[in-house]
């Protein structure tokens, strides 16, 4: 295959990095291919010959290009589409057979999302926090623990209570480990301590891996560090709602 993932015989590519998005074919006095995005890149010089490249649209190599069908990246996570070349790049972006990482320390398991619910369920069954969408349960974290792993008992969605322990307290955030990036699902987050509560309404984060620091880009919950209790843990009461709901009032 050459660059670009296009097969050999149909057409001479010019390798390029980063390429983000094909345009235009365009060809140099020598014939040789190059996209119209990545022209810019290459300051019209052709790579092959060093001949100007980027003034001259090829729509014979177009027609070819909207022929032929190249299989997704995720082949190996078992995905089947065969895509046109200018819908790689859209089909991948939501394609459910993303790879994710198993967010379990020590483990090195990459798969689509939901063989990787499938997976966490069969040997890590006991080191996740399991919940129904919907309904409040309880979460004790230790104040020292960067995060807890919460697997949703019906769907399996993984999902991470993240935590990072700062001068002022604990700064806590929910995540998601998701195939794509969307709005992500809606929760609500109480610490309570000795009459005292906190509480955080947000929607989480969604990752395909589990991040060793704690992404703020939505919102988080700072618990003091008077919110522990004499076995430094945080009791926290956590509802996730299922994807697309959240309050009518929020
Ligand atoms: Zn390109
Ligand atoms: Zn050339
Ligand atoms: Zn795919
Ligand atoms: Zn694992």
């Amino acid at each position: 295959m050459a660059a670009h993932g296009l097969p050999d015989k149909f057409v001479v590519w010019q390798p390029m990095d980063h390429c983000s998005r094909f345009m235009h074919a365009e060809y140099c006095e020598n014939g040789h291919v190059a996209c119209s995005s990545c022209c810019g890149k290459i300051e019209h010089k052709c790579p092959s010959c060093s001949w100007p490249i980027g003034y001259n649209r090829c729509r014979a190599i177009e027609k070819v290009l909207e022929a032929v069908r190249i299989s997704c990246s995720n082949t190996k996570y078992g995905c089947k589409e065969l895509v046109r070349y200018s819908d790689k790049k859209s089909h991948e972006s939501t394609c459910i057979h993303s790879p994710c990482s198993c967010p379990h320390p020590g483990c090195n398991v990459v798969s689509s999302a939901g063989n990787l619910y499938q997976h966490f369920r069969c040997k890590h069954l006991d080191c996740a926090v399991r919940f129904q969408y919907n309904r409040t349960f309880n979460v004790a974290l230790d104040a020292n623990e960067r995060f807890q792993i919460l697997q949703e008992q019906d769907e399996g969605v993984i999902f991470l209570l993240n935590n990072s322990s700062e001068l002022l307290g604990n700064l806590l955030t929910v995540s998601c480990i998701w195939h794509r990036s969307f709005s992500g699902f809606f929760y609500d987050i109480v610490a309570k301590s000795q009459g005292n509560s906190l509480r955080l309404q947000s929607f989480t984060e969604c990752t395909k891996r589990r991040s060793n620091s704690i992404l703020v880009t939505t919102g988080f919950l700072l618990v003091p560090q008077n919110f522990r209790n004499s076995s430094n843990e945080l009791k926290l009461e956590l509802c996730i709602w299922s994807k697309d709901s959240f309050p009518t009032n929020f």
